[in-house]
């Protein structure tokens, strides 16, 4: 495979064949024109192009971690899947390190083991409200958190 060229989205641009999952890292940092900060992270659970999650889990995760991140942090601003499925990301106010925003995820994730219905799985406030696991979203959460402490190490050694 020859080298990609360089394009607008930070993603696009990480070698995704280096990375090694599951990892948290800095995705994106703007400054806004009145001068706050925005971070985006890069929650990754499983390897690229190996692995993914299944649809139902990532759907639920999705709706369990939007809900129940807001419990840990007033800069939460949108909790998002990736499409290929294999993690999310995070956009939160402030100039955050991964040091900063990995306790707030790492609490989220032990809410939602403890947690008893997704919420929102329904078809008032959801797209498709039949598309939900508890027991899968409660799955992966519980492997991420497994790894907790290869969290920091985004690429192979
Ligand atoms: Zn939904």
């Amino acid at each position: 495979m020859t080298d990609q060229p360089h394009t607008n989205v930070e993603s696009f641009n990480l070698d995704h064949r280096t990375v090694a999952a599951p990892y948290l890292r800095i995705a994106d940092r703007k400054e806004l024109p009145g001068g706050d900060v925005l971070t985006k992270f890069d929650i990754r659970f499983t390897q690229p192009n190996v692995e993914h999650l299944d649809s139902e889990a990532v759907h639920s995760l999705e709706h369990m971690m939007a809900e129940h991140m807001r419990n840990h942090s007033d800069a939460v601003l949108d909790v998002s899947p990736m499409g290929c499925r294999t993690g999310f990301y995070a956009l939160l106010i402030g100039d955050l390190a991964v040091e900063d925003f990995a306790p707030i995820l790492e609490a989220t994730l032990r809410d939602l083991l403890e947690a008893g219905e997704v919420p929102a799985a329904n078809e008032i406030q959801c797209g498709w409200g039949a598309h939900h696991t508890l027991e899968g979203a409660q799955a992966e959460a519980r492997r991420f958190l497994e790894a907790r402490e290869q969290w920091g190490q985004v690429t192979a050694s």
